[in-house]
């Protein structure tokens, strides 16, 4: 059996314990280009009924890749330990592939946002993220935020934003009933009200 680890992480980046140990980072030891490959993903994948029971250590550092499907490596590597943050520089291209969102400069900590990946209740925590514009709890429906839907435009992979487009088009849909709701009862002479 191979002791590679399932993950890619960059060499212009390292795994390493936080200062105040309370976890495992990637921070830049080499700057990093907007758009730059920053880690790709690996493991082995269960389906939602398996994975949820599960380790919760192994599900935390665990990849939603579909709307039931996860991604759980093994043996986890530095690539593994990219954390969360409200105000991230990292995005996903694909399922997998983390790139740059923006200039990274070394020594900064490289962090995605889970609301690109998750839209199931596997991996949810009070955020101690630190940004200033930190919302406080990660859930898995931080996706339909439409602010983090602005965002990230282009950053949630496959599987969210296919959940976001039918969102969108059923809002879009439902107001356009509202819109001929309302012609319509003007057109016929009056709205009821009550009944
Ligand atoms: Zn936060």
């Amino acid at each position: 059996m191979s002791k590679q680890p399932s993950s890619y992480l960059s060499s212009k980046l390292e795994g390493r314990l936080k200062a105040d140990k309370s976890g495992n980072s990637v921070v830049a030891r080499e700057p990093v280009q907007k758009g730059g490959l920053l880690a790709v993903f690996g493991g082995v994948v269960y389906e939602w009924e398996t994975f949820i029971c599960l380790p919760e250590r192994e599900r935390s550092l665990s990849l939603q890749i579909e709307d039931r499907h996860f991604l759980v490596p093994r043996p986890i590597g530095k690539g593994d330990f990219v954390n969360h943050s409200c105000n991230p520089n990292a995005g996903l291209s694909g399922q997998i592939i983390l790139v740059a969102m923006r200039d990274i400069q070394i020594g900064e900590e490289v962090c995605f946002d889970y609301a690109m990946s998750d839209t199931a209740p596997y991996d949810e925590f009070d955020c101690l993220c630190g940004a200033p514009n930190c919302r406080g709890k990660v859930s898995g429906a931080d996706w339909q935020k439409p602010e983090l839907q602005k965002r990230y435009a282009g950053y949630f992979s496959p599987h969210v934003q296919r959940k976001i487009d039918a969102l969108k088009a059923e809002q879009r849909a439902f107001e356009r009933a509202l819109r001929e709701k309302t012609r319509g009862a003007y057109a016929g002479g009056g709205v009821q009200v009550g009944g």
